[in-house]
């Protein structure tokens, strides 16, 4: 309690820092009205003392409020620690984040929104139903201001959210044209997984469908590729003029299992590769812009996973550490870090009872995606018992057996009374038993959801560097690039 107290204070500091920085703000807004009223040319553009070099836009996929509290309280009570996006803005905002086609965006509508100012339909990325361009991305511009682009998602390369830095396309399925674009844009750092879209068809493993070989093409254009953390270890960034890493097939692991699993292992976290991408784009000289995206807490939270959402969230935090640690020698760079939206409708307290427990959650060791997956190669009942004995280290009371052997374990069956009338199993959870699983570890800790997509729930920003203070308020999604834009030198 004397933790959750001190929080409270901390948060009580922090609001009346920002109310301050309000009250500046507007007797700062009628010095100016006065100069514009006397009619005084203004030779400086209004922003003159908010100059940005350099722009970092860190992207929470699905980082509503809710996540981010709830890993705040895991790492209070289990680390003993904070989150840093909670304690180091003073600056924050909330942004609306509906598309153009639905109250609940998905990440193509809300990408484009935060990289390209301008609302779209869900599925679509930087264009608009009748195929116009309206507006570049945050990375176009950077290029025409002669300045290097960033690219680092734990997601696919050709995602979604990091497909906004750079793609033009209706449809958000099409990775093997949007890899293509990718190396038709060619970004000087691109950090991540989805190598599946890089490799020809008839390579093991490969989702695309023709037999263009882009490694290669990437190798052309005087790229160094790294497959592991070992190889992005040793990238000399004084060498380096242009780097891309892809560290798996398709998604990158979660953390959770990243730090669990030893197949996982070789790969780098989110904050390395922030690390590297920034000693790389540091280099030039006219600045960069840098997008980085923790885009597996909208995954973990699409399967009701609460523990790898925690774990996910933590992992973005301090990759948003990295960020801050350069923006404090490198004053003139701009930090945004916001949400494309919430995902999972979470919330800390489900049911009648008034309490969560989230001390629950600390043995769990292993992903949802992971334990499904285990269970589809080896569906039998000791086996499944055992693997929770290793991997969430408890035992389950009898209740949650009946729960779990209710139906088949890898049967895409639903249970209306549970799933809220879910229609069927989706991709995150892949069975019954990976559902079931999410049911208990949910229930242990007293975590509800209400969704299994995404919601309408406004999100929140924070933001620390030059102009920080135009990032405060209530405002839409679609603000966000134009707001930078005005201070971008
Ligand atoms: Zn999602």
């Amino acid at each position: 309690m004397k933790k959750l107290v001190s929080l409270f204070l901390i948060v009580g500091i922090l609001f009346s820092v920002s109310i301050c920085g309000c009250i500046t703000e507007s007797s700062h807004i009628k010095e100016t009205e006065k100069i514009e009223g006397s009619k005084l040319t203004l030779s400086k553009p209004k922003n003159d003392n908010k100059k940005v070099k350099n722009v970092i836009l860190m992207i929470g996929d699905g980082m509503g409020i809710t996540q981010t509290y709830l890993a705040e309280r895991y790492k209070e009570e289990i680390e003993n620690g904070h989150l840093v996006i909670l304690t180091n803005f003073k600056t924050r905002g909330t942004i609306t984040t509906y598309s153009l086609s639905s109250e609940v965006t998905d990440s193509a509508a809300a990408g484009t929104a935060l990289l390209s100012g301008y609302k779209t339909n869900n599925g679509m990325i930087n264009i608009l139903p009748n195929g116009s361009i309206p507006r570049k991305t945050l990375g176009e511009i950077a290029k025409e201001k002669g300045k290097s682009v960033g690219i680092v998602t734990t997601t696919r390369v050709t995602h979604a959210t990091p497909a906004s830095v750079y793609a033009h396309i209706k449809d958000r399925e099409e990775e093997d044209k949007i890899a293509e674009q990718l190396l038709e844009f060619e970004p000087d750092v691109v950090l991540g997984g989805g190598l599946e879209y890089f490799i020809p068809k008839d390579e093991k493993g490969s989702k695309r469908k023709d037999n263009k070989n882009l490694i290669e093409e990437f190798k052309k254009k005087g790229y160094t590729i790294v497959y592991n953390k070992e190889e992005l270890e040793k990238v000399n960034p004084e060498n380096t003029k242009k780097l891309l890493g892809l560290f798996s097939m398709s998604h990158m692991a979660y953390e959770i299992d990243r730090e669990n699993i030893p197949e996982y292992q070789n790969q780098p976290s989110l904050a390395e590769m922030t690390k590297k991408a920034l000693e790389i784009l540091d280099k030039n000289p006219n600045g960069f812009f840098l997008m980085v995206e923790g885009g597996r807490i909208d995954h973990a939270c699409h399967a009701h996973d609460a523990k790898s959402e925690i774990m996910d969230t933590i992992a973005f935090d301090e990759a948003v550490k990295v960020a801050l640690d350069y923006q404090k020698k490198h004053p003139d760079t701009l930090i945004i870090v916001t949400a494309d939206h919430e995902t999972g409708g979470l919330s800390i307290g489900r049911g009648t009872g008034y309490y969560a427990n989230i001390t629950a959650l600390k043995p769990i060791d292993a992903s949802i995606g992971f334990m499904s997956k285990e269970i589809l190669k080896n569906p039998n009942k000791e086996f499944v018992l055992n693997l929770i004995k290793t991997y969430w280290h408890i035992n389950l009371t009898d209740k949650e057996k009946e729960l779990l052997f209710k139906y088949p374990l890898t049967s895409k069956i639903n249970d209306s009374n549970l799933l809220n009338n879910y229609p069927k199993i989706n991709h995150y959870v892949h069975c019954w038993a990976g559902f079931a699983l999410s049911e208990i570890e949910s229930r242990r800790a007293n975590i509800g959801w209400t969704s299994f997509a995404h919601t309408a729930v406004p999100v929140p920003v924070y933001a620390k560097g030059p102009g920080e203070e135009m990032f405060e308020g209530f405002y839409d999604n679609t603000d966000i690039p134009k707001k930078i834009e005005q201070i971008w030198t």
